[in-house]
């Protein structure tokens, strides 16, 4: 590790939940999906968490994704997000402005955003940070998905959110500064990213974002989900995170999981170092 890295400070922003059908999140035959002997099934309703990381960083304070919006009901209305992915699960203060005030932070505070892709329940702050003069950075793959299709949004991406800002675009695994590395984890998007955090006393995190939802998809063997973009790229991305999980003997975080958010050292009270 470089000298420098030992200086990492990450904070877990928890955002509160938005709530969905658990089938958009877990594809597995007998929990999700009913049998002719449960044909009146209602479907499971559960908790999506949502989350972004401050990373104090000697070089750059950086953030990791931004969560959704306060203005969520309206701004994905024209969507129908806001029926199927209602974020009706989050109090005034974990609302991500209010996260960063509790840490004594403002966007314009903030180095760089760097976005594990673009869907509407990870840019909804984007916009914001942009508007602070904060840079921007994605995987390339994603920048060209999310601006390249014609209309509002497609599936999960919802222009409103980064419509018009510029971003830094990286490919492949870059290391951003020493000690935090963007993995190319494709599949869920075009170019969603995981991001590696090598600390120094709780050793390396990885936060899958949506390349994995949660514990039970990461298996062995792991659970497809409604979203895929791309199904057998999704699964090379979690094979490949296993990968380097299981030779860095990697602490995970993933992007939505309802019972591992309550788990983890969350802002401002805990933080990993
Ligand atoms: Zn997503």
């Amino acid at each position: 590790m470089a000298g420098k890295s030992d200086k990492i400070t990450a904070h877990v922003l928890a955002c509160g939940a938005m709530h969905c059908d658990l089938t958009w999140l877990l594809l597995r035959p007998g929990r999700s999906i009913a049998s002719r002997a449960d044909t009146a099934k209602p479907a499971e309703w559960v908790d999506c968490p949502t989350h972004a990381v401050l990373i104090d960083h000697p070089e750059a304070r950086i953030l990791w994704d931004t969560s959704c919006p306060r203005d969520w009901e309206d701004r994905w209305e024209p969507t129908g997000l806001q029926d199927f992915f209602p974020y009706d699960g989050v109090s005034d203060d974990e609302y991500l402005d209010a996260r960063l005030l509790q840490l004594g932070l403002a966007p314009r505070d903030i180095d760089m955003v760097v976005m594990s892709h673009l869907h509407f329940d990870h840019a909804g702050n984007v916009r914001t940070f942009a508007d602070a003069g904060v840079r921007l950075i994605c995987n390339d793959k994603e920048y060209a998905h999310a601006t390249g299709f014609s209309g509002l949004f497609a599936g999960a991406h919802l222009k409103t959110d980064y419509e018009g800002l510029k971003f830094d675009t990286v490919s492949g695994d870059t290391e951003i500064v020493p000690g935090v590395t963007v993995l190319e984890t494709p599949g869920h998007t075009p170019g969603t990213m995981s991001l590696q955090l090598d600390l120094a006393d709780t050793g390396t995190m990885i936060f899958t974002s949506d390349a994995i939802y949660m514990k039970d998809a990461y298996g062995p063997p792991a659970v497809g989900a409604a979203i895929v973009w791309d199904s057998l790229e999704w699964l090379r991305s979690v094979e490949k995170i296993r990968n380097i999980a299981e030779r860095t003997d990697a602490t995970l975080v993933f992007g939505h999981d309802a019972d591992q958010i309550h788990q983890l050292r969350i802002a401002p009270s805990g933080s990993y170092s």
